[in-house]
């Protein structure tokens, strides 16, 4: 008797005796029995091997069989293992089994049911250690799981058992650089990077050279960089004549933190990192723009010197970048650049509303197009159009803010979140599109 059952991509074939083997891929070549065995049962078979199965083997494959067909991996999975108790010599059984739970942990992960993952994948691994196939569902498992951890130390851990078990794959290698970044362990992430770089998934990723020579020029100036710790913040530094300004800085930036996240109704959900620079080595660190003293990357980054940290600019500065940071972190969707630059105006402790630029641009009928704010403002290289373009982005969001309050703002944010399309965003909460706003705004001048 020959029977085929084509089961979502995994084939059921029956050879002599009607013994049938479930494989993960489609059976190439002739239809006789293959059999993925573990290395004990290569070297020492079981006699029951040799000889036709019996009844009882055979027709709880079929019935598992017919479950796997149903999608009904976990009847299949508790035949098979009820058979192979009974009969824990039939290695057919074993391998119908790992096959089972591989489908069983690929569904499971499927549904975010990671437990389920998890102990199928376990079952499927204890079975069979050596099956490439297998590994390289426990290591999505093992990513899924690091996934759903806050804990980074812990994310990371997991990633390296993933990693251990199918070492090309290279979204555990991205995940690994990331999280590695945000643990300041540059050289960790270096290297992720460098090992991603060898997969296929790395040759295919724009920019990942760029991020590299950016990483190792960071790590040159913060080889010796140590780091002191708040509730929500790590300041990264250099040298003891620094720490009192990094402890400052925590200072500053858990105010910040609590006044900000109530204005704006949201919080981040992980340490937000801070790293402070003396002298030249913020711009040996970094390919800032000349005019800026801070920026935020995935990381606050300030430059110190001693007048700013004698001043309210510090203040300010740590403001205004964790304004970026939160955003950053909690909103989902793109926001055009003035919306990012000009909340982070308007959160800064200190600030005085100049619009000296802003006055005379509209004047003479220079202003910047809406569009041209949209990018980053820290593209522009040319200070006095970073100052017109810083002016105008505060100007727009505090006349959002008139309308609606910072209520407004964050109902945009969460918009934004929802929508993933900030023009619908806008609309939705503020009635009108961003332009008609901006065409108002200008008018009102
Ligand atoms: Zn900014």
């Amino acid at each position: 008797m020959r029977v085929s059952v084509l089961v979502a991509g995994c084939v059921v074939l029956a050879g002599a005796g009607a013994a049938y083997v479930l494989r993960p891929q489609p059976a190439p070549g002739p239809a006789a029995p293959v059999v993925v065995a573990s290395p004990a049962e290569v070297t020492a078979p079981a006699p029951a091997d040799r000889a036709a199965p019996p009844p009882e083997v055979t027709k709880a494959r079929e019935q598992a069989a017919r479950a796997v067909q149903a999608k009904n991996y976990a009847e299949a999975r508790a035949v098979l293992e009820t058979a192979l108790a009974l009969f824990p010599g039939q290695s057919v059984l074993a391998q119908d089994l790992v096959v089972v739970l591989q489908r069983e942990a690929v569904d499971a992960l499927r549904d975010g049911r990671l437990a389920a993952a998890s102990r199928a994948v376990a079952r499927a691994r204890e079975l069979s250690p050596d099956e490439p196939a297998v590994n390289k569902v426990a290591a999505r498992v093992f990513r899924a799981q690091a996934g759903e951890t806050d804990d980074d130390d812990n994310k990371r851990a997991l990633l390296d058992q993933a990693l251990a078990l199918d070492a090309d794959n290279g979204a555990l290698w991205q995940d690994k650089a990331q999280v590695c970044e945000r643990l300041n362990d540059l050289p960790c992430a270096v290297s992720a990077l460098e090992s991603l770089q060898k997969t296929e998934h790395g040759e295919h990723l724009r920019g990942l050279s760029d991020k590299i020579a950016r990483l190792k020029q960071q790590l040159s100036v913060e080889g010796a960089f140590r780091g002191v710790e708040s509730d929500h913040f790590v300041a990264r530094f250099e040298g003891y004549g620094t720490e009192q300004i990094a402890w400052r800085a925590l200072n500053r930036l858990e105010r910040a933190y609590f006044s900000i996240n109530d204005k704006l109704g949201r919080k981040p959900d992980q340490l937000v990192t801070v790293v402070i620079y003396t002298g030249s080595q913020y711009q040996t660190a970094l390919n800032a723009p000349d005019w800026s003293n801070g920026l935020y990357d995935g990381k606050i980054r300030v430059r110190e010197g001693d007048v700013l940290a004698a001043s309210d600019a510090f203040d300010d500065v740590l403001a205004h970048e964790y304004t970026h940071a939160l955003i950053a972190q909690t909103v989902r969707g793109h926001l055009p650049g003035w919306l990012h630059e000009g909340l982070a105006v308007v959160h800064e402790p200190h600030h005085v509303t100049r619009d000296t630029v802003l006055s005379r641009a509209a004047q003479s009928d220079q202003l910047l197009s809406l569009a041209a704010l949209g990018p980053p403002l820290s593209q522009i290289a040319d200070p006095t159009t970073a100052r017109l373009a810083y002016e105008m982005s505060e100007s727009l969001v505090r006349a959002l803010k008139e309308k609606q309050g910072s209520f407004g703002l964050t109902k945009l944010l969460d918009a934004v979140n929802e929508r993933q399309d900030f023009d619908a965003a806008f609309r939705e909460v503020f009635y009108t599109g961003p332009e008609t706003f901006y065409d108002r705004w200008r008018d009102a001048l």
